[in-house]
């Protein structure tokens, strides 16, 4: 195999209860990529269509990212990169993790996949740390194994897979401002109550219960964010509205993606989604705000060949 063409997926990050270590990987949001297989060594980006992005290997997450994996392999050929971007940056729901992580796991297909996709997480996190100076997985975690997932520890990494209920579902809706993830880190309490932090631990165990017992009442019952939201959700105007509007439509939970501005509802089976999505369009279009809707499967597959 000489080229691959792959979907990268993108993901919900800071999933309520679980700030800052639970993900989703969503089924039908996501870039396009192709790689190919080159005998110049090296990394180069040949195209990128969908957004004004660098093509200079050591200025794109998906730059970085690959020529960390292509190093640590030390080939004897390199790769041509086409990147086909379908999710905006800076929407909050891992435009940049969704290069990274597919970058990684495309490379590894092409090479008869010699590493486990867990193994990939690390070269992808040097993408991310392009795009946002910190070494995170909460976004390429989920975009490259799938389903929910849980950065336990980074030092060591330890990344828990969880896979997704069969009928959860989820609505994304992008207001098109701009929500710089300095200030939404800088606007947070550097210590929290020990009440709060008890709240928080407490929700995040039940609804890790919940995905592996199939509890959609438990999740949405732990799907609540007592530590980021309460001080982010200023920067999203309209959050309180949406959040009402969602659950009163039968969402199971409604928070920030990422560190936003997208908000996202979780509901139990498509036709419950697609009627919180009416309910949040309804609720939006009253604003001058421009915005985009989605609603998505929370896929088990990560990056994927098409
Ligand atoms: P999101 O909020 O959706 O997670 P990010 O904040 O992660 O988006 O990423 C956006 C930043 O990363 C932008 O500054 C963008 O210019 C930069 N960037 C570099 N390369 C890429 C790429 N291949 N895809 C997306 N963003 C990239």
């Amino acid at each position: 195999m000489n080229e691959i063409k792959i979907f990268c997926p993108a993901t919900v990050a800071n999933l309520s209860c679980g700030f800052d270590v639970l993900g989703l990987c969503l089924e039908n949001i996501g870039d396009e990529m192709i790689i190919r297989k080159v005998k110049e060594k090296g990394l180069r980006i040949t195209k990128i269509t969908g957004a004004d992005l660098p093509l200079e290997t050591n200025k794109n997450v998906a730059g970085v990212a690959g020529m960390a994996l292509l190093s640590h392999l030390d080939l004897e050929f390199g790769v041509e990169i086409e990147i086909h971007k379908k999710i905006k940056a800076g929407s909050g729901i891992g435009s940049s993790a969704a290069s990274a992580a597919g970058v990684v796991v495309g490379i590894n297909e092409l090479l008869g996949i010699p590493m486990h996709r867990k193994e990939l997480i690390p070269f992808a996190m040097e993408g991310e740390f392009l795009a946002s100076g910190s070494y995170h997985a909460d976004n390429v975690s989920p975009a490259i194994l799938g389903g929910f997932t849980l950065v336990r520890s980074y030092n060591p990494l330890e990344v828990i897979k969880i896979k997704s209920p069969k009928h959860l579902y989820v609505t994304i809706i992008h207001p098109h401002i701009e929500v710089i993830t300095s200030e939404a880190r800088s606007i947070l309490p550097k210590e929290i109550p020990l009440k709060t932090a008890i709240t928080q631990w407490g929700n995040l165990g039940g609804f890790i219960s919940g995905l592996y017992t199939e509890d959609y009442g438990l999740l949405g019952r732990c799907l609540q964010d007592v530590v980021a939201e309460p001080y982010r959700k200023n920067l999203i105007p309209e959050f309180d509205s949406i959040k009402k509007v969602a659950l009163e439509n039968g969402a199971l939970g409604c928070g920030i993606s990422g560190s936003g501005p997208s908000i996202y509802s979780l509901s139990k089976g498509l036709e419950n989604s697609k009627k919180v999505e009416n309910a949040i369009q309804n609720i939006f279009a009253k604003t001058t705000i421009p915005f985009d809707t989605y609603t998505s499967k929370v896929c088990d597959k990560g990056v994927r060949k098409i």
